[in-house]
């Protein structure tokens, strides 16, 4: 029953009714206690048991103020500074609803104790799901803002290890029908990981994997900085194709919330990873040569400009050997354009074998070739084309019953030299070198 619009004021009137009542009917129980009726039945005592009644029902009032009141208004409040919270989503809103910043102390066993601990509960599954969309938010901004597959795979394992509160981990990537290890933390020895059983299970599965080991149990071929207890394996899935695994361990068992978390993460995470492999493989597409695998022209010139800045900032030598296949037409012309491909890919395979690690490789026309040595001086590039012409000249190429031979002819630029002051001179002298070995007739090195 209602009468005002406040459920205090219907209380308040409540109570004095009350209170009149009580002062009214006191008086005739004193009869029941024969209290001689000429005390009783007079109007000042009637007022007297009335105003006692009022005063009853107004300290009556004033505890319930206290006592409910305090509380409910503790709520109230508390609720105010949720939504205002919740009104100005974003920035450090999780942060700012904590259950310490939020919650109200539950000190009553019935119903006001009931929807404080409902509203503290309240409180905490708020606080956990803005948590959660606030690392999600960091996560996708991370994930948008780096292409570069190394880049991505460092950052985001470092992200995941810290949402999930795990020790370690790595994230192995696929390419060519082999797995790669893109970035690894508090792993020992991590390039054995691709032939590591578990990772493989977890490739062929095609879904997580997770393992605990008992305390104390070392790893089979999973050595860490770190004695784990729990791993995590989860294929990174792209429309159905395997992009990669990462590999999640920690030292104490994860947590439910962590395992759905990175759950969560899974579809945004091979998104970023379908982008970058993408991105990595069509910078490979335009920096390589289709047929021989190494740079192309275009740029195989900015690898050489690097590579002589970088000489003249350390004020290191650097040689230039360009070459070119002798009387490549009439092979050509003999054995047919396939045969003449095939004799391509022998030379550059034997190049690479003539070489150290380090030197860059370019096709620099249809059958000419530069090879980049940084460090090496004129005396030790010479060596090494007089190296890549003799291996040449002695590698037999096979095409059914025919045995084909070819020559090369090298021409040599080094720097420093004060001739030479770009990219276009010194690639310049090793043309020109080149023209002299032909001229001195083929199967030759001539230095610049
Ligand atoms: P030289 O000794 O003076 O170098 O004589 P050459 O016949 O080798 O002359 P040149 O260096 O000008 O040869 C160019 C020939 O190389 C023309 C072309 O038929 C052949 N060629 C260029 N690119 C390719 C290729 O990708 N595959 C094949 N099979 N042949 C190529
Ligand atoms: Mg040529
Ligand atoms: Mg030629």
């Amino acid at each position: 029953m209602r009468l005002t619009k406040k459920v205090f004021t219907d209380l308040t009137i409540f109570m004095l009714l009350l209170g009149v009542v009580v002062g009214i009917t006191f008086p005739f129980f004193l009869v029941l206690l024969n209290v001689p009726r000429n005390l009783i039945f007079r109007l000042s005592f009637f007022l007297a048991c009335v105003a006692a009644g009022m005063l009853l029902a107004g300290l009556n009032i004033a505890l319930a103020r206290r006592t409910v009141g305090t509380r409910i208004r503790l709520l109230s409040r508390k609720m105010k500074h949720v939504e205002g919270i919740l009104a100005d989503m974003g920035g450090d809103s999780c942060a700012r609803c904590t259950p310490d910043h939020c919650s109200i102390s539950v000190d009553s066993e019935d119903e006001l104790g009931e929807s404080a601990e409902s509203f503290n509960r309240l409180i905490q599954t708020l606080s956990e799901v803005l948590q959660d969309q606030s690392d999600l938010q960091r996560l996708s901004e991370m994930l948008t803002a780096h292409l570069e597959l190394d880049t991505l795979a460092d950052e985001t394992l470092r992200s995941l290890i810290r949402l999930t509160g795990s020790s370690g981990g790595a994230i192995l990537v696929e390419g060519g029908g082999e797995l790669s290890v893109c970035a690894s933390l508090a792993i020992q020895n991590p390039q054995a990981l691709d032939k590591n059983p578990l990772i493989v299970q977890a490739v062929r599965q095609r879904e997580r994997y997770m393992i605990q080991f008992p305390e104390g149990i070392a790893l089979n071929g999973l050595i860490a900085d770190f004695s784990p207890r729990e791993l995590i394996l989860e294929p990174l899935i792209y429309k159905q194709v395997l992009l990669g695994v990462l590999m999640l361990a920690s030292s104490a068992p994860f947590a439910i919330k962590a395992t759905e978390r990175l759950r969560s993460y899974g579809p945004i995470l091979a998104m970023a990873f379908h982008n970058a492999i993408t991105h990595q493989q069509m910078q490979r597409l335009a920096a390589l040569d289709s047929l021989t695998g190494i740079y192309n022209r275009r740029f195989g010139f900015n690898r050489i400009q690097e590579e002589l800045s970088r000489a003249v900032r350390t004020n290191t030598a650097l040689s230039l050997i360009m070459l070119d296949i002798d009387h490549f037409k009439v092979i050509n012309d003999t054995y047919g354009h396939l045969v003449g491909d095939k004799i391509i890919l022998s030379i550059v395979r034997t190049i690479s074998q003539a070489v150290r690690e380090g030197d860059v490789l370019i096709r620099y026309g249809g059958e000419e070739f530069l090879c980049v040595l940084p460090g090496a001086g004129q005396y030790d590039a010479n060596l090494v084309a007089e190296r890549i012409r003799i291996m040449i000249s002695d590698t037999v190429v096979r095409n059914e019953e025919q045995e084909i031979r070819v020559t090369v002819s090298l021409g040599v630029a080094s720097c420093p030299n004060d001739r030479i002051a770009d990219v276009q001179q010194l690639v310049s002298f090793a043309d020109d070198a080149l023209y002299s070995a032909k001229n001195a007739g083929r199967n030759c090195v001539v230095c610049a």
